[in-house]
């Protein structure tokens, strides 16, 4: 059997092609890896150890997280609970989290003070175990303190070495109600640790399965606002409320529709309220403040030392007037730290005018402490300036890689689009045919994609990587099928040689993409630093990085099912006319 050209070339293309989409998956695992095993740029040190001592202003704090709470719709449902938080603490309306708002990142940096990107818990699947930096749970322990957490597996991943107690409550429906009852118990029992932090699963689950809009979501928020009564009430009950900071918050929203992880207002903005001795009564505060500063503030309630790293300042506006003085002192010690710690992380990257910024700071600061004279506000404003350092120093990391990184964005966007624009060039004749069919083929491709998604996604709407490869695989088929359609019925080519001719520059491009996609993909660690230092940017990165791939993998194999059906429509046509030949021929001799 003698083989034929076009069998060999369809034999290369699928090779081709197989290779392609294997350097593909494999440029898009080690994206996904630098992210998910990221490494922080530096490790966390304390350098000051503590020369005052602290008052303690409770003997316990209780954390109660409400997983996936939005302020509005808390605002929205009320109920008792809130409602007596409201009126008997402090509100914080304009509290954020940290993109991206995944929940473990955010158990993070509410126990530690510290962004992703230095606590090194930077998404939902980290899994290097117990968090070895400072945190509420370890520098309790370190003085003393009880520990203890209820139902929320993420903080005993996190903290398990410094918890006194954990009770585990499965995730499963009833999760908040078996949670408050655990927590009811330990409190009329007589053993609070000094530090407990309870977990509710269940605004999150619902949140996810009928979005933050759905009547159900709002239901658990009141079933929430219940569970917190009863919490309040235990503590009466046991007359340990007057020595008790209840802190209530959430750690991020969700989507109108569910989900969450991106920067948008609505999963960024969390519900916090405090509620306690000490603490002002029924003063809601419009200033914006982030999660980040909730470690800082817990440690200074139970007199705990300034020997947390705080990228934000704790919350002082929240104190009445005669705890001030001590805050002040408090929030120095905090700034120093802090300042101590940029500096090594400006060294660490090379920023010199960073480092010489941060000294700056830090010979007033030392300078405060010297004088015996503190003055609360005046630290808020360094350790603000501080921060402000922090951010400018990302936005100039990120202006330094801004070149390359849109380079490789455009190459692999070119990529996608070769083998359609280079298909029109080599077949002149039906130029504007398939220039349209390319176009259906794109617009096909995106319209599913965002019907898909309902809208353009973000990292929002994926929670999980398996279920945005699973919509981008869908629409890319989608894609395929209808603009092969449309290319095999616009396109005629009458013979083979114009085929070969129509199929060797895509065979040309698919081996140049190859090449290409290799490069990059041992080009990678040097040309991308990620996810140091911006989020945001990073992931729309690796989001476009994973379109544009399975975009140049599918517009591939487009030209080359149409190429299959045209060999089987002209071998189709070739013998039905031989066989009509032949049985006019057995016709005629009959
Ligand atoms: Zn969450």
């Amino acid at each position: 059997m003698k083989i034929g050209k076009s069998t060999i070339i369809v034999v290369i293309i699928v090779l081709l092609l197989i290779i392609t989409g294997f350097l593909m998956s494999n440029a898009i695992t080690k994206v996904w890896s630098s992210w998910v095993d990221y490494d922080p740029p530096i490790n966390v040190k304390v350098h000051l150890k503590p020369d005052y001592n602290y008052p303690r202003i409770a003997e316990y704090v209780i954390i109660v997280l409400v997983d996936g709470a939005r302020p509005d719709i808390i605002d929205k449902v009320g109920g008792e609970g809130f409602s007596l938080l409201k009126k008997e603490g402090v509100l914080f309306s304009n509290a954020y989290a940290l993109p991206p708002t995944y929940s473990i990142p955010a158990r993070a940096a509410i126990s530690t003070g510290l962004p992703h990107e230095i606590s090194g818990v930077t998404s939902n699947w980290y899994k290097k175990g117990v968090l070895n930096i400072p945190s509420i749970f370890s520098l309790a322990k370190i003085y003393g303190l009880k520990t203890g957490a209820i139902g929320d597996s993420s903080i005993s991943m996190l903290f398990k070495d410094y918890l006194d107690t954990y009770i585990e409550i499965p995730e499963t429906s009833g999760h908040m109600k078996k949670s408050t009852e655990e927590a009811v118990k330990i409190i009329t029992s007589g053993e609070l640790p000094n530090i407990l932090w309870v977990g509710f699963a269940d605004v999150d689950e619902v949140g996810h399965s009928h979005g933050a809009l759905s009547s159900r979501y709002e239901e658990a928020i009141a079933e929430a606002s219940k569970s917190i009564i009863k919490i309040i009430e235990a503590l009466k009950l046991r007359r340990i409320d007057d020595r008790t900071v209840l802190v209530v918050l959430s750690d991020h929203g969700h989507l109108d529709q569910g989900g969450h992880g991106g920067d948008e207002l609505e999963v960024r903005r969390i519900y916090l309220s405090i509620m306690g001795p000490s603490i002002k009564k029924n003063v809601t505060l419009n200033i914006d403040i982030y999660y980040t500063s909730i470690a800082s503030t817990i440690a200074f309630i139970l007199g705990l030392p300034p020997e947390l790293i705080s990228y934000s300042p704790p919350l002082s506006s929240a104190f009445s007037e005669e705890q001030l003085p001590s805050l002040a002192m408090y929030e120095l010690g905090l700034a120093l730290n802090y300042g101590y710690h940029l500096k090594d992380l400006f060294t660490r990257l090379e920023l010199n005018s960073y480092v010489e910024k941060s000294d700056e700071y830090l010979a007033i600061l030392e300078k405060i402490k010297a004088s015996d004279t503190v003055d609360a506000g005046s630290i808020t404003e360094y350790y603000v300036e501080l921060s402000r350092l922090y951010e400018d120093s990302k936005k100039e990391l990120i202006s330094r890689d801004a070149g390359i990184r849109a380079f490789s964005a455009m190459l692999v966007g070119l990529i996608a689009w070769a083998p359609t624009v280079t298909l029109c060039y080599f077949t002149r004749k039906s130029l504007w045919k398939l220039l349209i069919s390319g176009f259906i083929g794109f617009t096909a491709f995106w319209a599913s994609f965002i019907y898909l998604f309902r809208y353009t996604p973000t990292m929002s709407s994926v929670n999980s990587l398996d279920s945005y490869i699973e919509s981008i695989m869908a629409s890319t088929l989608i894609s395929i099928i209808v603009s092969s359609v449309v290319m095999v019925s616009v396109i005629s080519i009458k013979d083979e040689r114009k085929t070969l001719l129509s199929i060797t520059p895509i065979l040309l491009i698919i081996s140049l993409s190859s090449i290409i996609i290799l490069v990059m993909g041992v080009l990678y660690g040097f040309i991308v630093k990620f996810p140091f230092p911006d989020w945001s940017l990073a992931y729309l990165y690796y989001t476009s990085l994973l379109n544009e791939m399975f975009l140049a993998l599918f517009n591939g194999l487009m030209p080359l099912l149409v190429f299959i059906g045209l060999t089987l429509k002209t071998k189709l046509v070739k013998s039905t006319r031989q066989y009509m030949k032949v049985s006019t021929v057995l016709n005629a001799d009959i």
